[in-house]
Order: C-alpha cells, then sequence, then structure tokens
C-alpha cells in the first residue's frame, strides 16, 4: 500500500445502531480525507464478539451509504472483504503480543474485574480510569509463574518503560498535546483475561496495517492517543501525524450520546422520513459552516472543510435545534405526547 496517500478511517463497533453523534465524527472524519483527495477506510470494530453483531454491521453499512459517506476500502453490502473485520485479525494482534513479551515489555495482570472496579472508584484516577496501582507489575517472578502454572486467568499489560521521553502530537483543532508516560497511567490492558484482544492494541495494529496517516475521532479517545503512541513506538510502527480530536455530542441533558439514545438513532430518523441532508445541515451548522441553517447535501460540506473548526466545548442537541432543521423524534419532545411529523420551516 502507497503509504503516501493520505488514509483515513471510519472504525464502527457494531454494538448498536449508528447515532448522531457517531455521524458527526465519521463525517468530519471523511471530510478530512476527502478534501486531501484520500482514500478512506471503513473498519469494523468487532473485536469484541459477546458485544458486537452482524446485522449492526449491515445496519451501519446501510446508514453511512444513506448519509452520503463512502469508502475505498472495507466491507460493503455486496462484498464483505474479511479482512477489515478486527474479528479475522486476530493473529496479527497475538503476534504482536508475542513480540512485545519477547522483549519483555508485558506482564500478566491476575487482578479481578472486582479488584479493578474498586481501584475505578479511587480519588486519584486519571481521567481516562486507567489508573492502575501496578499490583502485577511488583509481583515477583516466582509467584507470577506459580500463579500461571496453577492456571490462574491473566490478563497482559503492556509494561510501559520508565523515564520514557514526554509522548507529544499536533492536534488539527487543539493545538500541540504533550503527555508523560508512567506505569500508573500507561501499563494498558492488550490481552483481557477472557482473550479478548484489547481496542488500544487492535487499532494500534490496524492502523499501521492499513497505512492510515490521519485520524479523526471524538474527544473521549484523546487520552488514548499518547498512549496508542506509546504502543506504536514500543513495536516499531510508523505513528501516526495528523490528529483532530472533536467535541462529542450531548443530549439536552448534558449527557453524551450513546446507543441508548433510541430517537437519534440513524435509523429512527431514517424512520421518522428525516432526509440526509437535514442531518448533514444540522452537523454542518453545529460546526459553523452553515449559518443559514439550510439542508445541505455532502458534497456541499467539502469546499467549507476548512472553515471547520472544532476546539469548542461539547455540544447539546436540544429539541429545539433539531426542530430548526425540520428534525422531530417523538422521544425528544418532553411532554411524552405522540407527535405527528413536522415539515421543514
Ligand atoms: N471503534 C471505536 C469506537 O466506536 C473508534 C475508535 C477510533 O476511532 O479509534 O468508539
Amino acid at each position: 500500500m502507497n503509504k503516501k496517500i493520505p488514509t483515513g478511517r471510519l472504525a464502527p463497533s457494531p454494538t448498536g445502531f449508528l447515532h448522531l453523534g457517531n455521524a458527526w465524527s465519521f463525517l468530519w472524519a471523511w471530510a478530512a480525507v476527502r478534501t486531501k483527495f484520500g482514500q478512506v477506510i471503513l473498519r469494523i470494530e468487532d473485536i469484541d464478539q459477546t458485544r458486537s453483531r452482524p446485522e449492526y454491521v449491515t445496519a451501519l453499512i446501510e446508514d453511512l451509504q444513506w448519509l452520503g459517506l463512502d469508502w475505498d476500502l472495507g466491507p460493503t453490502l455486496l462484498d464483505p472483504q474479511p479482512n477489515y473485520f478486527q474479528s479475522s485479525r486476530h493473529q496479527l494482534y497475538e503476534q504482536a503480543l508475542a513480540r512485545l513479551a519477547k522483549a519483555d515489555l508485558t506482564y500478566p495482570c491476575f487482578c479481578t474485574r472486582k479488584e479493578l472496579k474498586m481501584l475505578a472508584s479511587a480519588p486519584h484516577l486519571d481521567d481516562e480510569g486507567l489508573f492502575y496501582p501496578g499490583t502485577c507489575r511488583r509481583l515477583n517472578p516466582n509467584e507470577r509463574q506459580a500463579r500461571l502454572k496453577a492456571g490462574q486467568k491473566a490478563a497482559i499489560r503492556i509494561k510501559c518503560p520508565l523515564n520514557w521521553d514526554p509522548i507529544s502530537f499536533e492536534d488539527r483543532f487543539l493545538g500541540r498535546k504533550c503527555f508523560t508516560p508512567t506505569p500508573q497511567g500507561y501499563d494498558l490492558p492488550l490481552r483481557r483475561s477472557d482473550g479478548v484482544i484489547a481496542y488500544q492494541l487492535a487499532c494500534v495494529i490496524d492502523d499501521a496495517a492499513m497505512g492510515v496517516t490521519q485520524v479523526l475521532r471524538g474527544r473521549d479517545l484523546i487520552n488514548s492517543t499518547p498512549r496508542q503512541i506509546l504502543l506504536a513506538q514500543l513495536l516499531g510502527l510508523k505513528p501516526i501525524s495528523d490528529y483532530a480530536h472533536i467535541p462529542l455530542l450531548l443530549d439536552a441533558m448534558g449527557e453524551r450520546l450513546a446507543k441508548r439514545h433510541q430517537s437519534l438513532t440513524i435509523r429512527s430518523l431514517r424512520a421518522n422520513h428525516v432526509l440526509p441532508e437535514q442531518i448533514i445541515g444540522l452537523l454542518a451548522f453545529l460546526a459553523g459552516i452553515n449559518d443559514s441553517q439550510d439542508r445541505l447535501k455532502i458534497k456541499e460540506i467539502l469546499p467549507r472543510f476548512d472553515q471547520v473548526h472544532l476546539s469548542g466545548p461539547d455540544i447539546r442537541i436540544t429539541p429545539d435545534l433539531l426542530a430548526n432543521f425540520g428534525i422531530v423524534t417523538p422521544s425528544l419532545i418532553p411532554t411524552g405526547k405522540p407527535v405527528g411529523l413536522r415539515r421543514n420551516p
């Protein structure tokens, strides 16, 4: 693969229907590549098979295409392209784990979920809930061996090197970000004790193997970025140089949009006769490139993408805001009474 072609990816997890918040990040990730005439990859992040479902893969492909997004590599409804599903790339992840283990850069972690949960309520937790006090990092080698021999289940954690150089990257919207890796924050699990490969490892391996040169994603993942850069460094992989982390969409109460916000799934908006142009118009308005609150075709946002500057706070989606674009979803109406569909103003 020619690494010089700007390459970005849409990386949905098929654990539910796509919602407006997913459409928001995928739209800008797509536009950031298309304005550079680069290639877009659709990668299905179904590494956790207990939560992923094939019907959500079909739905997300349909919904992305309905919105007008396209991609050059990855599955379509007619061509499943298994190589772009993380569930079929297990061997690559295991090989990377073996390389790290050989370099003494991993250790087994026997801490139970319950123990880790207790840590999660510790006051010195970092933003991402990743504080780990190094209990199993400090185990003496004999005890470690004895536990493994006794068949005790273990996750595999990365052993963050001590005194590693600070990790910095340039964020398209937020400027230079700098982080200091410490074992407490960076000894991430790479494989869970049930054998499931962690998102961080799969993401780093796939981004490198697929020649990804740019990543635009929600700001909830900004703490993952230095950790993924560290992993890439330890694996000797080419780091990504172009990052962007954008504000999240919140509901009217200030809660992050998630799969449980049924009424804001693309599915349900479609069922409510909302058109893609209304959604694109709304998303462009939220990004500050649609002053007149028009409906927009996806192609119309490309010439304006240069003016997108997403450095502000997270954005609340209120019924009024949606109504300005003619989008009325029943459960967003506070009275709970059934509401007919409204025409666009
Ligand atoms: N699959 C991840 C998610 O749905 C996206 C990860 C990424 O963009 O790096 O949150």
